[in-house]
């Protein structure tokens, strides 16, 4: 019978868990986000369900009617308000309110609207149910008209997940639809057993998942930079990108951090770092500031729903520039922050750029005019075609797909061909043939070098365990070492491995190094160079007459041979140039070191450089760089030359 008592008590525990998950949600310090608004209007829902419930029961008891009928319908507008919000919640959560217009929001709430009018005439009319006057629960014709309305944003909930279940984290799309399945269950019980109302329990243990797994603070703001972590940012970006939505990245990274931090203690640090990031968050909103790395973090910028648009990602660009041109205090020193500031719009410009190389702080960088170097989208283009350049070199790493031309050296002494320059060369499948002027640059600067290098030694040995070109009167091999790698600490071993496992002597392979001022700085390369020094390589200084090059490093006694630059030859058409080269090859031979052109290209040039005493040539004179097989026919048809 309908006007019996229901029993409260789950009621009153969904009281206690929305007021617990309330307290929890106050206590902790979290970014605004409209997600959490909409989670705190949750609670409130389903605390004023949970309580106009109870009231509902309580009144009917005491024999109230009219209290009793505006507490139950109460809880019947609370309950479609409930759905309503929710399914906002998980629509915030799965990126399906992204870039949504005010029209979307009016449609939306349109069942909400009519679900409160049609309580509001229910209050007077009972049509929908009511409390009559002996306080006994009455359904009235159009009962079910509410529950439709509940459907309706039930469904349209479960739409959302599934539709942009592709772009959400499985994990996150389990926890939305056990919670959501709890909730129904809830209300089927409701239904079946109408003296079980287990419905807002349900909805409140929903609430108290909810808080622990999506509203922990903890997991989401940096406790050090108190911006969003990095995983909140991979996560959104990845969805941005998945969902095209349109906004902008602007990648930030500070560079001259190792230099700067190198003066201040570990608790200055990071309350340099945590400044920069209150000062971006207040320029543009907390919600907009994520971590990249504690030195490089990220903001987005919804495009599409932000009129003039563009001023405001120009505003922002002009803020940040000041900001960077503003000296920082920390505790009592002043530090400036030099920046790299990349500017991506999305979804378009995300295309084949990898994060990694957009926040990539690169090299060389001039600020000199400012301590803000802005990328934009020309910028991005060379990123673009950089990273296309990265993964090929990553792709040939992997596949060990690095050919290795020969080109020959001759002798001007025994007037024969006596050792050969390996150089690597790369035939992509995608770029097709790359010049190493391209791509030995960006395996420097991402890090591949050390790979591409093993990969050639190791290719030379094989070529000549395989040939044997010293049958032909090949007595070394020239390898070019990048400065960068001298970086890695196990180069020795390394190669080491290499030549043990061809059985190669380490005197047949002769290292070619290019002196550069940024690497030469640290004393590493000293130190690497010693230790394969030690272990029996010789040396040749390659690029000789450009950049850093010079006689004070060769009387290190480092080197056997130095190879001069092919421009400082080609500029020997002039008394002057004649002059140049010749002081130089003089000045080298006076302390012992044997001179190899490189860049002969004309029977002149190769008289020139023979009458100035230069000891071994190369270049297209006699032969480009051309394949092993080829090289070794090369040698067998000229053991002896002209
Ligand atoms: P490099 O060490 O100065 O090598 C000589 C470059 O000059 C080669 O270019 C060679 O083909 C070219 N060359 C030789 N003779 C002549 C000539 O008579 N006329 C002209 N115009 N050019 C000549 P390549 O093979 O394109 O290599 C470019 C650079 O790439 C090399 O310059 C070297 O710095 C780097 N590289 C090549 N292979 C490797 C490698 O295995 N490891 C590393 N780290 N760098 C490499
Ligand atoms: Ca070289
Ligand atoms: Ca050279």
């Amino acid at each position: 019978m309908t006007g019996m008592t229901y029993n409260n008590s789950y009621d009153v525990a969904a009281v206690m868990l929305c007021v617990s998950c309330i307290f929890y949600f106050l206590m902790s310090k979290r970014i605004r986000h409209f997600k959490h608004t909409l989670y705190a209007i949750l609670c409130g829902c389903v605390l004023t369900g949970s309580l106009s419930n109870i009231f509902a029961g309580y009144f009917a008891r005491i024999h109230h009617p009219v209290a009793a009928n505006l507490a139950i319908n109460t809880y019947f507008l609370v309950n479609v308000l409930t759905m309503c919000v929710f399914g906002l919640y998980v629509q915030c959560m799965n990126g399906y309110l992204m870039n949504r217009h005010k029209k979307y929001y009016l449609l939306y709430s349109i069942p909400a609207v009519l679900a409160a009018l049609l309580i509001g005439a229910n209050f007077f009319l009972h049509f929908l149910f009511y409390y009559d006057a002996d306080c006994r629960y009455v359904r009235g014709e159009a009962f079910l008209l509410m529950h439709l309305l509940t459907v309706f944003y039930l469904v349209q909930t479960i739409y959302t997940i599934i539709r942009n279940a592709v772009f959400v984290q499985k994990q996150k799309i389990i926890y939305l639809l056990s919670g959501l399945g709890l909730v129904i269950a809830g209300i089927v019980v409701q239904m079946l057993f109408r003296q079980l109302q287990i419905q807002l329990f349900t909805e409140a243990v929903m609430l108290t998942l909810m808080s622990i797994v999506f509203e922990n603070a903890s997991l989401e703001v940096d406790p050090d930079l108190n911006i969003y972590k990095r995983k909140v940012f991979l996560d959104f970006y990845k969805t941005v990108c998945d969902l095209k939505s349109e906004m902008t990245l602007i990648a930030i990274s500070l560079v001259n951090t190792e230099q700067l931090l190198s003066t201040l203690s570990s608790e200055e640090k990071a309350a340099a770092f945590r400044s920069v990031c209150e000062k971006l968050s207040k320029l543009v909103g907390h919600n907009n500031v994520y971590t990249y790395t504690t030195e490089k973090y990220a903001v987005m910028l919804e495009r599409r729903n932000v009129r003039n648009y563009n001023i405001v990602e120009n505003d922002f660009l002009i803020a940040l520039e000041a900001m960077f041109n503003q000296s920082w205090s920390v505790g009592d020193k002043k530090v400036f922050f030099n920046a790299l500031v990349t500017v991506i719009h999305l979804p378009e410009d995300a295309e084949s750029v990898t994060l990694d190389s957009i926040f990539h702080r690169g090299r060389n960088l001039n600020f000199v005019d400012s301590n803000m170097i802005l990328r934009d989208h020309k910028d991005v283009d060379i990123l673009r075609k950089r990273t296309r350049m990265l993964n090929a070199v990553r792709r040939a790493c992997e596949n060990r797909s690095f050919l290795v031309y020969y080109q020959p050296i001759w002798s001007v002494d025994t007037r024969s061909v006596v050792s050969a320059e390996a150089l690597v060369r790369m035939d992509d499948p995608e770029l097709g043939f790359i010049p190493p002027d391209e791509f030995i640059s960006a395996a420097e600067e991402y890090g591949l070098i050390s790979d591409l290098g093993e990969i050639v030694l190791e290719k030379v040995c094989e070529f000549c365990a395989t040939y044997h070109p010293e049958q032909y009167g090949i007595e070394w091999i020239e390898l070019n070492v990048s400065p960068y790698q001298l970086g890695d600490a196990n180069i020795v071993q390394k190669f080491a491995k290499i030549l043990q496992k061809y059985n190669i002597p380490v005197s047949f392979i002769n290292l070619e190094l290019t002196e550069t001022v940024d690497v030469f700085r640290n004393g590493i390369f000293e130190d690497t160079l010693r230790q394969l020094k030690d272990f029996g390589f010789t040396f040749s200084m390659d690029d000789y007459g450009t950049g850093y090059s010079n006689l004070a490093n060769l009387m290190s006694n480092n080197y056997r041979t130095v190879k001069i630059d092919k421009s400082l030859l080609w500029k020997a058409t002039d008394k002057e140039g004649m002059d140049f080269l010749m002081i130089t090859v003089n000045q080298l031979k006076s302390i012992k070191l044997q001179v190899l052109q490189e860049g002969v290209e004309t029977k002149e040039q190769l008289d020139i450089i023979t009458a100035f005493g230069g000891n071994l040539i190369q270049g297209y004179y006699f032969s480009k760089p051309i394949p092993d097989r080829e090289f070794i026919a090369y040698c067998k048809g000229r053991a002896v030359l002209p």
